[in-house]
C-alpha cells in the first residue's frame, strides 16, 4: 500500500507536485495551495492511501521536488 501525505498549511503554491504527479495533486483555485486528491485531513496533515503502488515513482518525484519538504511518500 502506498501512503502519501501533505502538510498543506506550509505549501507555497509552486505547482511542482502537480506537474510531476497530476494523478494526486491539483492546485486550489481558492487559496493557491496544493490539494492532495481524496485525502483525509487530520490536523493539517492530509493523507491518502492507495492500493496501486504504480504511482510511487511519480509521487516520490513530487516529494523530492517540493521546496517546502511537506510531501511524504512511503510504501507499507
Ligand atoms: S511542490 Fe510542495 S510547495 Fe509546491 S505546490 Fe506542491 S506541496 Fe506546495
Amino acid at each position: 500500500m502506498l501512503i502519501i501525505s501533505l502538510q498543506r498549511g506550509k505549501c507555497i503554491g509552486c505547482n511542482f507536485c502537480q506537474e510531476v504527479a497530476p494523478e494526486q495533486f491539483r492546485m486550489s483555485k481558492k487559496d493557491g495551495k496544493a490539494v492532495l486528491l481524496n485525502a483525509r485531513d487530520r490536523k493539517g496533515f492530509h493523507t491518502v492511501k492507495l492500493h496501486d503502488e504504480s504511482f510511487f515513482e511519480a509521487n516520490q518525484k513530487a516529494q523530492e521536488s517540493c521546496p517546502s519538504k511537506i510531501i511524504q511518500v512511503k510504501i507499507i
